[in-house]
């Protein structure tokens, strides 16, 4: 079990802090069988219902279809 805790701690890296970024707005869960992809409530518009998808240090919304990478997410005015 040990070695599995330092594989995940090699792992953070630019897709942690773009989670880390949107975790401060919004609640992510993670689906599919990685377990990589995660969605959430997007913070940019009024009905915010889980179309805000994030995987890879990217993230896009389905809904307003905003998208980038975790500068573009700090980038973006909020409400
Ligand atoms: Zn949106």
């Amino acid at each position: 079990m040990r070695s599995m805790s330092e594989g995940l701690g090699l792992q953070a890296g630019p897709a942690d802090l773009l989670v880390s970024l949107i975790a401060e707005t919004s609640s992510l869960t993670a689906f599919g069988a990685d377990g990589v992809r995660q969605r959430g409530a997007c913070p940019w518009h009024p009905d915010p219902s889980e179309s805000l998808f994030t995987a890879s240090g990217v993230w896009h919304c389905f809904a307003c279809g905003a998208g980038g990478d975790a500068v573009g997410w700090i980038m973006r005015p909020t409400l």
